[in-house]
């Protein structure tokens, strides 16, 4: 099973029963439309995507990544196994992803890369290992059957800095934005509901944890530990007696500012 942490997990009939691919790519559509979510349009549809992201809500997740998925045409799934994973985008065909959605795209890559050994650099063929875009070989081409624009040409002139980004993230120059979602506070509030009340627990084994589990870079780590240090501790302890709650809030803010910086 293949799942995005990041991502709100909504299977669709199809995930059961498609045949599983070994996902070598990462193919960015946009769904000519404003829907919130494809979940209700893959309910009456024979097509599905890997993932959607929309403007403003929580990225979606319909299939595994390791089930095909109908979007790509021939890269669903090639005679090796081997297949795309696919990313609609709401939106138009004009226009560009927002920062959040270009976050979203990120992220994936990032992901992609750590879990599948997708490598950030663009596709040089229809079946090279790689992050693409819905036309990339034509219109109809290898990966269309049909004329279409997606995901648009001032999305796809904002893809090499998204991959850029990736790259970066992977080289541990900048931050994983993956640290600011609701499933890293859940798991930072667990972390500490642990230590709540322990003495001679060194935190920064908490911070290690946070670390391998979210591979946190850079100042985001910093900003954890800037928070977790500033927090009142007992006398003459290392260790804190920490309160949860406030040590997750601390955290949040901090990353969040830093993010914003
Ligand atoms: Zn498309």
């Amino acid at each position: 099973m293949s799942r995005v942490p990041f991502a709100v997990w909504r299977p669709l009939p199809e995930n059961a029963t498609q045949s599983h691919i070994k996902p070598t790519q990462v193919i960015l559509h946009v769904s000519a439309g404003e829907s919130t979510s494809l979940f209700p349009l893959w309910q009456v549809e024979n097509l599905e995507c890997h993932f959607y992201s929309p403007k403003v809500n929580k990225l979606e997740q319909y299939m595994d990544t390791f089930v095909m998925a109908d979007a790509n045409y021939l890269a669903n799934r090639r005679a090796d196994g081997t297949g795309a994973i696919s990313v609609e985008t709401q939106g138009l065909g004009a226009g560009t992803w927002n920062a959040k959605q270009q976050d979203d795209i990120v992220a994936l890559m990032v992901w992609a890369h750590r879990t599948h050994g997708i490598p950030l650099q663009l596709c040089k063929s229809p079946s090279d290992p790689g992050i693409g875009w819905h036309i990339m070989w034509g219109s109809p081409g290898a990966w269309t059957p049909v004329s279409k624009e997606c995901p648009g040409p001032d999305r796809i002139k904002q893809i090499p800095a998204l991959i850029d980004r990736a790259r970066d993230i992977v080289a541990g120059t900048q931050e994983d934005i993956s640290i600011v979602d609701a499933a890293t506070k859940t798991y930072l509030d667990n972390q500490f509901a642990g230590l709540k009340g322990t003495r001679g627990v060194d935190l920064t084994d908490v911070i290690g944890k946070v670390e391998t589990t979210y591979n946190m870079v850079g100042t985001v780590k910093a900003a954890v530990v800037a928070a977790i240090a500033a927090l009142p501790k007992p006398a003459g302890g290392v260790t804190a007696t920490v309160d949860p709650q406030a040590l997750a809030t601390a955290v949040a803010n901090e990353v969040a500012k830093r993010l914003a910086a």
